[in-house]
Protein backbone atom coordinates (compact mmCIF):
# COMPACT_ATOMS: atom_id res chain seq x y z
CA UNK A 1 0.00 0.00 0.00
CA UNK A 2 1.24 3.19 -1.09
CA UNK A 3 1.43 6.16 1.36
CA UNK A 4 -1.27 7.95 -0.35
CA UNK A 5 -3.70 5.30 -0.17
CA UNK A 6 -2.27 4.52 3.88
CA UNK A 7 -3.65 8.24 4.14
CA UNK A 8 -6.97 7.55 2.63
CA UNK A 9 -7.28 4.27 4.27
CA UNK A 10 -6.79 6.48 7.60
CA UNK A 11 -9.10 9.09 6.27
CA UNK A 12 -12.09 6.45 5.99
CA UNK A 13 -11.47 4.99 9.28
CA UNK A 14 -11.53 8.37 10.80
CA UNK A 15 -14.91 8.94 9.01
CA UNK A 16 -16.17 5.70 9.48
CA UNK A 17 -15.31 6.46 13.29
CA UNK A 18 -16.85 9.63 13.22
CA UNK A 19 -19.82 8.34 11.53
CA UNK A 20 -20.17 6.16 14.65
CA UNK A 21 -19.17 8.98 16.75
CA UNK A 22 -22.16 10.83 15.42
CA UNK A 23 -24.43 8.49 15.11
CA UNK A 24 -24.72 8.23 18.66
CA UNK A 25 -24.00 12.32 19.14
CA UNK A 26 -26.66 13.21 16.62
CA UNK A 27 -29.07 10.42 18.66
CA UNK A 28 -28.08 12.00 21.95
CA UNK A 29 -28.64 15.41 21.11
CA UNK A 30 -32.02 14.27 19.18
CA UNK A 31 -32.68 12.86 22.76
CA UNK A 32 -32.17 16.03 24.66
CA UNK A 33 -34.29 18.31 22.49
CA UNK A 34 -36.68 15.58 22.53
CA UNK A 35 -36.96 15.55 26.46
CA UNK A 36 -36.79 19.49 26.18
CA UNK A 37 -39.60 19.57 24.09
CA UNK A 38 -41.66 17.27 26.15
CA UNK A 39 -41.21 19.44 29.01
CA UNK A 40 -42.06 22.42 27.28
CA UNK A 41 -45.75 20.51 25.95
CA UNK A 42 -46.15 19.48 29.35
CA UNK A 43 -45.65 22.84 30.73
CA UNK A 44 -47.74 24.14 27.89
CA UNK A 45 -50.28 21.67 28.74
CA UNK A 46 -50.09 21.71 32.65
CA UNK A 47 -49.77 25.44 33.19
CA UNK A 48 -50.87 25.03 36.73
CA UNK A 49 -48.55 22.19 37.63
CA UNK A 50 -44.85 23.42 37.86
CA UNK A 51 -44.34 23.26 41.61
CA UNK A 52 -44.66 19.74 40.90
CA UNK A 53 -41.98 18.90 38.12
CA UNK A 54 -39.13 19.66 40.54
CA UNK A 55 -40.60 17.26 43.11
CA UNK A 56 -40.56 14.01 39.76
CA UNK A 57 -37.91 14.80 37.17
CA UNK A 58 -36.12 18.13 37.28
CA UNK A 59 -34.85 19.16 33.48
CA UNK A 60 -32.09 21.21 34.76
CA UNK A 61 -31.06 17.60 36.29
CA UNK A 62 -31.99 15.37 33.21
CA UNK A 63 -30.04 18.03 31.17
CA UNK A 64 -26.86 17.88 33.27
CA UNK A 65 -26.68 14.28 34.22
CA UNK A 66 -27.33 13.53 30.49
CA UNK A 67 -24.16 10.90 30.15
CA UNK A 68 -21.46 12.07 28.40
CA UNK A 69 -19.14 8.81 27.66
CA UNK A 70 -15.39 9.50 28.42
CA UNK A 71 -13.94 8.65 24.95
CA UNK A 72 -11.34 5.85 24.96
CA UNK A 73 -8.99 5.85 21.79
CA UNK A 74 -6.15 3.51 21.47
CA UNK A 75 -3.87 2.91 18.36
CA UNK A 76 -5.99 5.54 16.70
CA UNK A 77 -9.55 3.92 17.12
CA UNK A 78 -12.30 4.93 19.64
CA UNK A 79 -12.70 2.01 21.59
CA UNK A 80 -16.22 2.70 23.14
CA UNK A 81 -17.10 2.00 19.51
CA UNK A 82 -15.83 -1.81 19.81
CA UNK A 83 -15.90 -5.11 21.70
CA UNK A 84 -12.32 -4.88 23.12
CA UNK A 85 -10.71 -8.08 23.96
CA UNK A 86 -6.84 -7.27 25.05
CA UNK A 87 -4.17 -10.60 25.36
CA UNK A 88 -0.59 -11.74 25.17
CA UNK A 89 0.57 -14.12 22.77
CA UNK A 90 1.22 -17.86 24.25
CA UNK A 91 2.83 -20.62 23.93
CA UNK A 92 2.30 -22.45 20.28
CA UNK A 93 -0.47 -19.52 19.68
CA UNK A 94 -0.35 -18.76 16.24
CA UNK A 95 -2.52 -15.64 14.10
CA UNK A 96 -4.97 -18.66 12.96
CA UNK A 97 -5.15 -19.81 16.48
CA UNK A 98 -6.09 -16.57 18.16
CA UNK A 99 -8.31 -15.61 14.91
CA UNK A 100 -10.25 -19.12 14.99
CA UNK A 101 -11.52 -18.17 18.83
CA UNK A 102 -13.21 -14.62 17.65
CA UNK A 103 -14.64 -16.49 14.70
CA UNK A 104 -12.41 -15.88 11.52
CA UNK A 105 -12.08 -18.76 10.02
CA UNK A 106 -9.54 -20.52 8.11
CA UNK A 107 -9.99 -19.47 4.98
CA UNK A 108 -9.56 -16.02 5.40
CA UNK A 109 -6.73 -16.63 7.87
CA UNK A 110 -5.52 -18.10 4.43
CA UNK A 111 -6.06 -14.57 2.70
CA UNK A 112 -4.30 -12.90 5.32
CA UNK A 113 -1.49 -15.10 5.75
CA UNK A 114 -1.30 -14.52 1.93
CA UNK A 115 -1.28 -10.58 2.22
CA UNK A 116 1.47 -10.96 5.44
CA UNK A 117 3.34 -13.04 3.07
CA UNK A 118 3.78 -10.21 0.78
CA UNK A 119 4.76 -7.81 2.97
CA UNK A 120 8.52 -6.88 3.49
CA UNK A 121 8.77 -6.69 6.80
CA UNK A 122 5.92 -8.80 8.08
CA UNK A 123 5.26 -9.02 11.94
CA UNK A 124 6.44 -12.17 13.65
CA UNK A 125 4.16 -12.86 16.41
CA UNK A 126 6.22 -13.23 19.75
CA UNK A 127 5.47 -15.07 22.81
CA UNK A 128 4.84 -12.53 25.74
CA UNK A 129 3.81 -9.95 23.36
CA UNK A 130 0.42 -7.80 23.60
CA UNK A 131 -2.77 -7.86 21.17
CA UNK A 132 -5.99 -6.69 21.10
CA UNK A 133 -9.04 -7.76 19.18
CA UNK A 134 -11.85 -4.87 18.18
CA UNK A 135 -15.00 -6.83 17.46
CA UNK A 136 -18.57 -5.14 16.24
CA UNK A 137 -20.90 -5.07 18.85
CA UNK A 138 -23.85 -6.32 17.08
CA UNK A 139 -22.52 -8.34 15.04
CA UNK A 140 -19.70 -9.83 17.51
CA UNK A 141 -17.53 -10.20 14.59
CA UNK A 142 -13.76 -9.52 14.66
CA UNK A 143 -12.87 -6.44 12.70
CA UNK A 144 -9.22 -5.50 13.83
CA UNK A 145 -6.67 -7.51 15.62
CA UNK A 146 -3.80 -5.38 16.31
CA UNK A 147 -0.69 -6.72 17.30
CA UNK A 148 2.62 -5.03 19.33
CA UNK A 149 5.81 -6.39 18.66
CA UNK A 150 7.42 -3.59 21.13
CA UNK A 151 6.42 -0.34 22.71
CA UNK A 152 7.27 1.64 19.29
CA UNK A 153 4.90 0.34 16.38
CA UNK A 154 2.15 -1.83 16.13
CA UNK A 155 0.46 -3.73 13.27
CA UNK A 156 -3.16 -3.31 12.37
CA UNK A 157 -4.49 -6.37 10.71
CA UNK A 158 -8.17 -5.08 8.60
CA UNK A 159 -10.19 -8.00 9.22
CA UNK A 160 -12.74 -6.59 6.99
CA UNK A 161 -13.40 -7.87 3.52
CA UNK A 162 -10.53 -5.67 2.83
CA UNK A 163 -8.12 -8.31 4.78
CA UNK A 164 -4.74 -5.94 4.96
CA UNK A 165 -2.29 -5.10 7.09
CA UNK A 166 -0.61 -1.98 7.86
CA UNK A 167 2.03 -0.78 10.36
CA UNK A 168 2.59 2.50 12.32
CA UNK A 169 5.57 4.11 14.31
CA UNK A 170 4.02 5.85 17.48
CA UNK A 171 5.10 8.97 18.41
CA UNK A 172 8.01 8.92 20.51
CA UNK A 173 8.59 12.11 22.84
CA UNK A 174 12.38 12.71 23.86
CA UNK A 175 13.05 13.73 26.97
CA UNK A 176 16.52 15.16 27.66
CA UNK A 177 17.37 14.13 30.86
CA UNK A 178 20.56 13.37 33.72
CA UNK A 179 21.31 11.09 36.47
CA UNK A 180 23.78 9.68 38.04
CA UNK A 181 25.02 6.88 40.36
CA UNK A 182 27.37 5.54 42.72
CA UNK A 183 28.42 1.68 42.73
CA UNK A 184 27.67 0.12 45.63
CA UNK A 185 27.56 -3.67 44.49
CA UNK A 186 27.12 -3.71 40.81
CA UNK A 187 26.57 -1.45 37.67
CA UNK A 188 23.43 -2.91 37.19
CA UNK A 189 21.92 -1.79 41.20
CA UNK A 190 23.34 1.49 40.14
CA UNK A 191 21.59 1.96 37.32
CA UNK A 192 18.35 0.32 37.75
CA UNK A 193 18.36 1.24 41.31
CA UNK A 194 18.41 4.89 40.38
CA UNK A 195 15.71 4.61 38.05
CA UNK A 196 17.56 4.43 34.82
CA UNK A 197 16.98 1.80 32.11
CA UNK A 198 19.84 -0.84 31.84
CA UNK A 199 20.06 0.25 28.01
CA UNK A 200 22.16 3.43 29.19
CA UNK A 201 24.73 0.95 30.68
CA UNK A 202 25.66 0.09 27.60
CA UNK A 203 25.84 3.24 26.19
CA UNK A 204 27.89 4.28 28.52
CA UNK A 205 30.10 1.18 27.93
CA UNK A 206 30.25 1.66 24.57
CA UNK A 207 31.19 5.46 24.94
CA UNK A 208 33.91 5.04 27.61
CA UNK A 209 35.22 0.85 26.39
CA UNK A 210 38.56 2.57 24.86
CA UNK A 211 39.09 4.12 28.69
CA UNK A 212 37.60 2.04 31.12
CA UNK A 213 37.35 -1.35 32.25
CA UNK A 214 33.79 -2.06 32.65
CA UNK A 215 35.24 -5.94 33.57
CA UNK A 216 36.60 -4.65 36.87
CA UNK A 217 33.80 -2.50 38.28
CA UNK A 218 34.69 -1.15 41.56
CA UNK A 219 32.72 -0.24 45.12
CA UNK A 220 32.88 3.67 45.45
CA UNK A 221 33.12 3.66 41.40
CA UNK A 222 30.90 7.34 40.44
CA UNK A 223 29.58 8.40 37.52
CA UNK A 224 27.05 10.97 35.77
CA UNK A 225 25.00 10.99 32.64
CA UNK A 226 23.24 13.28 30.16
CA UNK A 227 21.11 11.29 27.96
CA UNK A 228 18.05 11.37 26.31
CA UNK A 229 15.08 8.70 27.08
CA UNK A 230 11.98 8.07 24.55
CA UNK A 231 8.41 8.24 26.06
CA UNK A 232 5.18 7.14 24.52
CA UNK A 233 2.06 7.57 25.81
CA UNK A 234 3.72 8.69 29.22
CA UNK A 235 5.82 5.63 29.59
CA UNK A 236 9.36 4.97 29.27
CA UNK A 237 10.07 2.84 26.88
CA UNK A 238 13.68 3.25 26.18
CA UNK A 239 16.70 4.91 26.12
CA UNK A 240 17.96 7.60 23.79
CA UNK A 241 21.11 8.77 22.52
CA UNK A 242 23.90 9.69 25.12
CA UNK A 243 24.94 13.40 24.79
CA UNK A 244 27.83 12.98 27.79
CA UNK A 245 29.11 10.67 30.21
CA UNK A 246 31.47 11.18 33.32
CA UNK A 247 32.91 8.25 35.41
CA UNK A 248 35.14 8.63 38.30
CA UNK A 249 37.44 5.72 39.30
CA UNK A 250 40.56 5.30 41.34
CA UNK A 251 40.64 9.19 41.52
CA UNK A 252 40.91 8.95 37.88
CA UNK A 253 37.84 11.19 35.61
CA UNK A 254 36.92 9.97 32.28
CA UNK A 255 34.50 11.60 30.45
CA UNK A 256 32.97 11.17 26.77
CA UNK A 257 31.11 14.12 24.84
CA UNK A 258 29.39 13.84 21.63
CA UNK A 259 30.44 15.70 19.33
CA UNK A 260 28.38 15.67 15.84
CA UNK A 261 28.96 18.32 13.05
CA UNK A 262 29.48 17.65 9.12
CA UNK A 263 32.83 15.81 9.83
CA UNK A 264 32.48 14.19 12.92
CA UNK A 265 29.68 12.09 14.44
CA UNK A 266 31.44 10.38 18.09
CA UNK A 267 32.22 10.71 20.99
CA UNK A 268 35.16 12.75 22.22
CA UNK A 269 37.52 13.35 25.14
CA UNK A 270 37.47 16.87 26.53
CA UNK A 271 40.94 17.56 24.72
CA UNK A 272 39.10 17.06 21.85
CA UNK A 273 40.60 13.28 21.11
CA UNK A 274 38.54 10.65 19.80
CA UNK A 275 37.13 8.26 22.46
CA UNK A 276 37.56 5.57 20.11
CA UNK A 277 41.51 4.45 20.05
CA UNK A 278 42.98 3.13 17.52
CA UNK A 279 43.13 -0.93 19.53
CA UNK A 280 40.15 -2.03 21.37
CA UNK A 281 40.64 -3.36 24.97
CA UNK A 282 39.56 -6.25 24.23
CA UNK A 283 38.91 -9.00 21.14
CA UNK A 284 35.57 -10.17 22.65
CA UNK A 285 32.74 -8.32 25.11
CA UNK A 286 31.93 -8.99 28.58
CA UNK A 287 34.85 -11.53 28.71
CA UNK A 288 36.94 -12.68 31.95
CA UNK A 289 41.03 -12.47 31.64
CA UNK A 290 41.46 -16.15 32.40
CA UNK A 291 45.10 -16.49 31.58
CA UNK A 292 47.42 -13.16 31.41
CA UNK A 293 50.68 -12.50 28.91
CA UNK A 294 53.37 -14.39 30.50
CA UNK A 295 56.81 -15.17 29.83
CA UNK A 296 57.19 -18.40 32.48
CA UNK A 297 53.42 -19.84 32.78
CA UNK A 298 52.89 -23.44 33.71
CA UNK A 299 51.16 -25.00 30.74
CA UNK A 300 47.67 -26.66 31.59
CA UNK A 301 48.40 -29.44 29.07
CA UNK A 302 51.43 -29.67 28.42
CA UNK A 303 52.33 -29.39 32.17
CA UNK A 304 55.77 -27.97 31.88
CA UNK A 305 56.98 -24.40 31.79
CA UNK A 306 56.33 -22.17 28.44
CA UNK A 307 56.29 -18.98 27.86
CA UNK A 308 52.15 -17.48 27.21
CA UNK A 309 52.82 -14.80 24.28
CA UNK A 310 48.96 -14.02 24.40
CA UNK A 311 46.22 -13.28 26.74
CA UNK A 312 43.02 -15.40 27.28
CA UNK A 313 39.37 -14.26 27.11
CA UNK A 314 37.11 -16.83 28.42
CA UNK A 315 33.74 -16.44 27.06
CA UNK A 316 31.08 -18.96 26.03
CA UNK A 317 31.16 -20.94 22.83
CA UNK A 318 29.89 -19.12 19.60
CA UNK A 319 30.83 -15.33 21.35
CA UNK A 320 31.57 -13.37 18.69
CA UNK A 321 35.37 -12.54 18.26
CA UNK A 322 35.81 -8.79 16.95
CA UNK A 323 38.76 -7.57 15.36
CA UNK A 324 40.39 -4.85 17.92
CA UNK A 325 41.52 -2.51 14.85
CA UNK A 326 41.29 -2.26 11.35
CA UNK A 327 43.53 -4.32 9.21
CA UNK A 328 43.30 -6.59 6.49
CA UNK A 329 43.54 -10.65 7.33
CA UNK A 330 47.06 -11.79 6.51
CA UNK A 331 47.04 -15.31 8.03
CA UNK A 332 43.75 -17.53 7.96
CA UNK A 333 43.78 -21.18 9.07
CA UNK A 334 44.08 -24.18 11.63
CA UNK A 335 46.79 -25.53 12.97
CA UNK A 336 47.02 -28.44 15.81
CA UNK A 337 48.41 -26.00 18.48
CA UNK A 338 46.43 -22.26 17.76
CA UNK A 339 43.35 -24.52 16.22
CA UNK A 340 41.88 -22.15 13.89
CA UNK A 341 42.99 -18.95 14.00
CA UNK A 342 43.57 -15.77 12.37
CA UNK A 343 46.42 -13.06 12.13
CA UNK A 344 45.54 -9.40 11.10
CA UNK A 345 48.26 -7.16 9.79
CA UNK A 346 47.13 -3.45 10.92
CA UNK A 347 49.96 -1.35 10.01
CA UNK A 348 53.58 -1.52 9.69
CA UNK A 349 54.59 -2.09 12.91
CA UNK A 350 51.30 -3.89 14.81
CA UNK A 351 49.92 -6.87 14.19
CA UNK A 352 47.05 -9.38 16.02
CA UNK A 353 45.99 -13.07 16.00
CA UNK A 354 43.33 -14.93 17.60
CA UNK A 355 43.47 -18.34 18.19
CA UNK A 356 41.29 -21.69 18.74
CA UNK A 357 38.44 -20.10 17.08
CA UNK A 358 34.99 -22.02 17.34
CA UNK A 359 34.85 -21.26 13.34
CA UNK A 360 35.19 -17.67 11.03
CA UNK A 361 32.43 -15.13 10.19
CA UNK A 362 31.54 -14.98 7.09
CA UNK A 363 33.59 -13.78 4.13
CA UNK A 364 36.70 -14.58 6.28
CA UNK A 365 40.10 -15.36 3.75
CA UNK A 366 43.59 -13.82 2.90
CA UNK A 367 43.34 -10.48 2.03
CA UNK A 368 39.92 -9.44 3.55
CA UNK A 369 40.12 -5.73 4.76
CA UNK A 370 38.35 -5.99 8.12
CA UNK A 371 37.56 -2.59 10.32
CA UNK A 372 37.58 -2.11 13.93
CA UNK A 373 35.15 -3.98 15.95
CA UNK A 374 34.04 -6.43 13.02
CA UNK A 375 32.98 -9.61 14.13
CA UNK A 376 35.91 -11.98 12.39
CA UNK A 377 34.81 -15.40 14.18
CA UNK A 378 33.99 -16.84 17.00
CA UNK A 379 35.38 -18.05 20.27
CA UNK A 380 35.80 -22.12 20.74
CA UNK A 381 38.42 -24.53 22.36
CA UNK A 382 39.99 -25.53 18.91
CA UNK A 383 43.48 -26.63 19.11
CA UNK A 384 45.62 -27.01 22.76
CA UNK A 385 42.71 -25.81 25.18
CA UNK A 386 40.87 -26.66 27.88
CA UNK A 387 37.81 -24.77 27.39
CA UNK A 388 36.07 -21.81 25.54
CA UNK A 389 38.32 -19.12 24.94
CA UNK A 390 40.17 -16.88 22.61
CA UNK A 391 43.77 -16.42 22.85
CA UNK A 392 44.88 -12.66 21.57
CA UNK A 393 48.09 -12.47 20.53
CA UNK A 394 49.54 -8.91 19.90
CA UNK A 395 53.15 -7.92 17.32
CA UNK A 396 54.82 -5.20 17.80
CA UNK A 397 57.47 -5.09 14.62
CA UNK A 398 57.11 -9.12 14.22
CA UNK A 399 57.49 -9.82 18.24
CA UNK A 400 54.66 -10.77 20.48
CA UNK A 401 54.16 -8.61 23.53
CA UNK A 402 51.77 -7.93 26.21
CA UNK A 403 49.42 -5.75 24.72
CA UNK A 404 47.86 -4.65 28.07
CA UNK A 405 51.06 -2.62 28.84
CA UNK A 406 51.54 -1.09 25.17
CA UNK A 407 51.40 2.53 24.92
CA UNK A 408 49.08 2.48 21.95
CA UNK A 409 49.11 5.43 19.08
CA UNK A 410 46.70 8.22 19.95
CA UNK A 411 44.40 8.40 17.37
CA UNK A 412 44.27 11.97 15.50
CA UNK A 413 42.62 14.75 17.36
CA UNK A 414 39.47 17.39 15.96
CA UNK A 415 41.27 19.86 13.74
CA UNK A 416 41.89 22.97 15.17
CA UNK A 417 39.10 24.38 12.19
CA UNK A 418 36.37 22.21 14.72
CA UNK A 419 37.97 22.98 18.23
CA UNK A 420 35.91 26.16 19.01
CA UNK A 421 32.20 24.73 17.80
CA UNK A 422 33.86 21.43 19.75
CA UNK A 423 34.69 23.84 22.85
CA UNK A 424 31.24 25.30 23.10
CA UNK A 425 29.40 21.89 23.12
CA UNK A 426 32.15 20.56 25.17
CA UNK A 427 31.67 23.57 27.99
CA UNK A 428 27.81 22.97 27.52
CA UNK A 429 27.91 19.21 28.50
CA UNK A 430 30.40 19.18 30.88
CA UNK A 431 28.98 21.73 32.77
CA UNK A 432 26.20 20.27 33.04
CA UNK A 433 28.03 16.94 34.26
CA UNK A 434 29.95 18.49 36.68
CA UNK A 435 26.82 19.97 38.20
CA UNK A 436 25.20 16.93 38.94
CA UNK A 437 25.36 15.39 42.31
CA UNK A 438 26.74 11.90 42.45
CA UNK A 439 23.52 10.29 44.17
CA UNK A 440 23.03 6.30 45.44
CA UNK A 441 19.09 6.85 45.24
CA UNK A 442 16.48 7.66 42.55
CA UNK A 443 15.79 11.50 42.04
CA UNK A 444 12.93 13.59 41.21
CA UNK A 445 12.14 13.88 37.80
CA UNK A 446 14.12 16.58 36.17
CA UNK A 447 13.60 17.14 32.42
CA UNK A 448 16.00 19.67 30.66
CA UNK A 449 13.88 19.48 27.19
CA UNK A 450 11.19 17.67 25.53
CA UNK A 451 11.57 17.05 21.98
CA UNK A 452 8.32 15.35 19.73
CA UNK A 453 9.29 13.63 17.13
CA UNK A 454 6.76 12.94 14.10
CA UNK A 455 6.32 9.62 13.75
CA UNK A 456 7.19 8.11 10.61
CA UNK A 457 4.19 5.84 9.42
CA UNK A 458 5.76 3.01 7.02
CA UNK A 459 3.02 2.30 4.81
CA UNK A 460 3.58 -1.80 3.27
ZN1 LIG B 1 46.64 -18.20 25.27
Amino acid sequence: MGLKEKLAEKKKQFEIQWKKLNKKKVFGSLGVVMALSAVVIYLALNPDTVSGISTKTSPSKELSSFPVPELKERYGFVYNYFDVSEGTIEKNEFLSVILDRYGVGAAQVDVLAKKLRQLPNRPTLRVGRDYTVLSDPETKEAEYFIYEPNAYRFFVYDLRDTMRVYEVEKEVEKKVVTNSGVIESSLWNAIVGNDMSFAIASKMEDALQWSVDFHHVQKGDRFRLYFEEDWIEGERVGVGKLIGAHYQADGNDYYAIRFKNDNYDGFFDPEGRPMKKAFLKSPVKYARISSAYNLRRFHPILKRTKPHYGTDYAAPRGTPILAVANGYIERIGRTRGNGNFIKIKHDKVYATQYLHMNGFAKGMKKGTRVTQGQTIGYVGSTGLATGPHVCFRFWKNGKQVDHRRQNLPPPDPIPESDMEQFGNIKDEIMGILQGLEFRNKPKEEEVLDTLQTTPNNRPL
